[in-house]
This record gives C-alpha cells, sequence and structure tokens, in this order.
C-alpha cells in the first residue's frame, strides 16, 4: 500500500517536499525497507530537516542496524544541519536507545561547548541517556544539577532508577516529584509501581495503585499488570484474583501473561490452576506471539505437566510462529558488534568460541549447570545444551573478554528478556573473570558482580 501511495506521490508530480519524504521514509523504515529509505534520503541532500534525519536514525534502530544508526548520528552532526535543542535531542535519543555511552558522552560535551547543555528538554535527554546507558550515577547527577525540571525528567529519573533495581530510591525521588509543581501522570505510575515490585513494597505499592485516582487518572491496564506482578513476587494469589476482578476491563494477553509468570515455579496446587487458566487464556487470546508458548511450555515442564507441555509445543509448531531473533550487541571504540545465536559472521568468529567454550567449562566446574528448558526457544534443534551455549548474550560477554582483560564492566544490550540459562552463567562468569557485568534487556538492567545479580534472580 505504501509504494502505491509513493506511485501517487510521483504521478501527481509532488516532488521535493519534506513533509511527504519524510513520511514515506517513515513509511518505508517500518516496513524493514532500508534501501528505499537511503534512497528518498540521498535525493533529498539541501533540504534534510530534522524529522528527516530522525526518521533515517529511528528506521536503522528499529531494524537492528545500530552500527549504521550510529553512523548516521555521526553523518548528521558533521552536516550542516543546524543543531538545536531538538535535533540534539533526537542524537541523545539514538544514543539511548543503542546504549552507546562513548557517543553519547562526546555529545553530552560538545552540547556543552554549543551551550546546549542547559535546556529542560536536552538536560532530559541527557539524564535518559545515562540511565538507558547504564549510568544511573550520571543520570543523577545530571538530575540533580536542573534548575528547571519537566514531566519527562521526574519520569525518566524514577523509572531509570526502577530499571535498576533501585527501588527504594526511585520513590524517594517520587516523593520529591509530589512536594514540587509537577502532577505525577501515568506513565510515572507504571514506574512507581515496578519499583514497589522489584523493591518488594507490597502494601506501598497497592497503596500508590489506590491513590492514582485522587490525581484524577484511570488505571490503565499497564497499572493492573504492574499490581499483578507485584501480588505475584509477595506470592499473595489471592490477591490476584480480586484485582482481576476488579479490572473495568478484559484481561489482555500482558496480564495473563504477568499471572503465569507469578505462577511458575510453584508446586501449590491452587497456583498451578490459576497458571494453567492463564496459559490457556493467552494461547486464546495471542496465539502468534512466540513468548507466550515459551512461557507455558515452561510453566508445564516446572510443574511436571508434561502432557501440556506437550500440547503447548505441538500448537507452536502448529500456528508457525514467526520468532523475533534475539539479538545482543556491545558498543567498542570501533564500534557496534551485534550477535545472534549461533552466529559465526563476526570476523573474529574463531576466538570468541573459543573463549566460550572455555569459560563454559570453568564456570561448569564451579557448579553451574544448564537450565535446558529455556532452549525451547528454539523448539526444533536437537541439542538443547549445545544450542543454549550460544545465546548471543553469551557470545557477546566471550568477544569482549577477547578484547579486553581490563577491569573495567562488560556492558551488553539485548532486544529481548535474558534469558533464565544466560542469567545464571553471567552470575558465574562474573565471579570468575572478576568482572562486573552490566547487561540491559528489554524490561531492566541486571547488574552481575560476584556470583550475584541485582535483581535477585527475579525479574
Ligand atoms: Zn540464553
Ligand atoms: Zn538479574
Amino acid at each position: 500500500m505504501g509504494k502505491q501511495v509513493h506511485a501517487m506521490v510521483l504521478k501527481h508530480g509532488i516532488t521535493e517536499d519534506n513533509a511527504v519524504d519524510n513520511a514515506l521514509i517513515s513509511c518505508y523504515a517500518k516496513s524493514g525497507d532500508m534501501n528505499s529509505c537511503e534512497h528518498l534520503f540521498s535525493k533529498m541532500s539541501g533540504r534534510r530537516d530534522a524529522v528527516s534525519w530522525n526518521s533515517m536514525i529511528a528506521g536503522y534502530i528499529y531494524n537492528g542496524n545500530l552500527q549504521e544508526a550510529m553512523d548516521c548520528v555521526w553523518f548528521m552532526v558533521h552536516s550542516d544541519q543546524i543543531m538545536d535543542c531538538c535535533t540534539f535531542s533526537i542524537i541523545l535519543n539514538a544514543c539511548a536507545s543503542v546504549a552507546a555511552l562513548e557517543r553519547g558522552m562526546e555529545m553530552h560535551a560538545y552540547g556543552i561547548r554549543s551551550h546546549l547543555g542547559s535546556d529542560v528538554v536536552v538536560e532530559s535527554a541527557l539524564l535518559d541517556m545515562y540511565s538507558k546507558c547504564g549510568r544511573v550515577d550520571y543520570a543523577s547527577k545530571v538530575f540533580n544539577s536542573m534548575t528547571q525540571r519537566n514531566e519527562f525528567s521526574w519520569n525518566s529519573m524514577i523509572s531509570g532508577y526502577a530499571r535498576h533495581g533501585l527501588g527504594r530510591k526511585a520513590l524517594e525521588i517520587f516523593e520529591e516529584m509530589q512536594r514540587s509543581r509537577e502532577s505525577p501522570d501515568h506513565v510515572t505510575f507504571i514506574s512507581v509501581l515496578s519499583a514497589c515490585s522489584h523493591a518488594g513494597l507490597v502494601e506501598r505499592g497497592l497503596k500508590y495503585f489506590e491513590m492514582m485516582g485522587g490525581h484524577g487518572i484511570i488505571p490503565r491496564i499497564e497499572h493492573y499488570s504492574c499490581v499483578i506482578d507485584l501480588l505475584g513476587r509477595a506470592g499473595k494469589l489471592d490477591k490476584i484474583k480480586e484485582y482481576i476482578q476488579r479490572m473495568p476491563m478484559k484481561p489482555n494477553a500482558l496480564i495473563w501473561r504477568t499471572v503465569l509468570v507469578a505462577c511458575r515455579q510453584s508446586k501449590d496446587g491452587a497456583k498451578i490452576d490459576l497458571g494453567r487458566e492463564a496459559s490457556r487464556m493467552l494461547l486464546e487470546i495471542e496465539p502468534q506471539n512466540p513468548v507466550n508458548y515459551v512461557l507455558a511450555s515452561n510453566f508445564h515442564a516446572a510443574t511436571g505437566m508434561w502432557e501440556d507441555t506437550a500440547k503447548a509445543r505441538a500448537a507452536m509448531r502448529q500456528v508457525a510462529v514467526r520468532k523475533e531473533a534475539g539479538r545482543s550487541w556491545v558498543t567498542l571504540c570501533d564500534g557496534v558488534h551485534t550477535f545472534i545465536a549461533g552466529d559465526r559472521s563476526h570476523p573474529n568468529s574463531k576466538e570468541i568460541y573459543e573463549k566460550l567454550n572455555f569459560l563454559l567449562h570453568n564456570i561448569r566446574n564451579a557448579g553451574y549447570v544448564p537450565l535446558t528448558e529455556y532452549a525451547l526457544y528454539d523448539l526444533e534443534e536437537e541439542n538443547k545444551e549445545e544450542l543454549l551455549s550460544y545465546h548471543s548474550e553469551k557470545l557477546a560477554v566471550a568477544f569482549v573478554l577477547t578484547r579486553s582483560s581490563s577491569g573495567s564492566p562488560i556492558r551488553i544490550m539485548k532486544n529481548l528478556r535474558v534469558c533464565g540459562d544466560c542469567h545464571t552463567a553471567f552470575r558465574y562468569i562474573s565471579q570468575i573473570v572478576r568482572r562486573q557485568i552490566i547487561l540491559r534487556d528489554s524490561i531492566r538492567f541486571h547488574h552481575f558482580e560476584d556470583g550475584k545479580c541485582s535483581c535477585e534472580d527475579y525479574w
């Protein structure tokens, strides 16, 4: 349809119109056709605006071409594009998405030199960039130095602390926000509730949930999901049922997924029943999402219901779900290095696999046992253990270790949730190589140090 519209545009002779070209770039990018984007973008030379650059960068990020995204940022900075607060925050957002900390810091310095540093939009983008790049300490420095704060700055700081597992700090900022002029919105409450969840503060979380009405905010499905997560962590099953009944809307897949996660690893009969119901609802509402089958299979396998496990697997084969490939990446001084599971395309592939096998051998001796149930991510394959060994995040860690032997922390990003097996392996690796590993997955940060993770194995 997009191509047909594009043809219409050409037929009517609408050329050199930025609004149209920018919209076309955005359309092609979201359809995965970056070649067409590049073609359009190259023809816009001389009349590109902030939106055009933003659409290109966002397109590369959306399609997982992270190195190209950062190259595009570089071109933008060195083009004759006027650098104002708006373009500057586009760049910082790109650094935050790719988690390119060094590039982000360079931009911070550039911003100071260009006198862009003291604008509230720029400062909020900076704070967000530091928090998403794993430096919540720098984020808090920026936050504390701000003379003016908007909703976005408060929300970024609260969610930054929550994502890093510093729930109590997040709540301190929230209390401070309530004393300020800014009033919390629905985004604030999502961060606040998830902070309570990570810190195990059930009563306080429920109190905040009830408080939302007083601020004129009607709880959305995301807020209910946070409350269910909170109750799940505390093992309060009856309350979960109560809140599901209280919901004014029909529970969606997100809610059932949260319920299913809350019921996992439980031998208690009532929880198994609830978990079963959740898995049934989930596969009914959203049969096309592979994550649901994996969750359902893991739940059934963990509770010993092999028959149901087999059913979930068979159902998954039948619908031939499209799996989003798990992708991990690291940013080093020579650019962004991306890995997918079992990937051998990296030029240093041989050294990486050698390093990884060496690490796996050592952590096995230290007591690590592969959690083969997580190999369900790749159902068709035979050799589960081998598959697990070469998950993208493990390849990324091994790669960094082939490059540097200094004691600095290893920073890894992943587009999906970290799997349980890699999580355990990372705890052991952090211990034997005596390095901190900071992993940002799609939900939160995991700081591994000395055999422990900041999430305390609940995520
Ligand atoms: Zn894994
Ligand atoms: Zn963790």
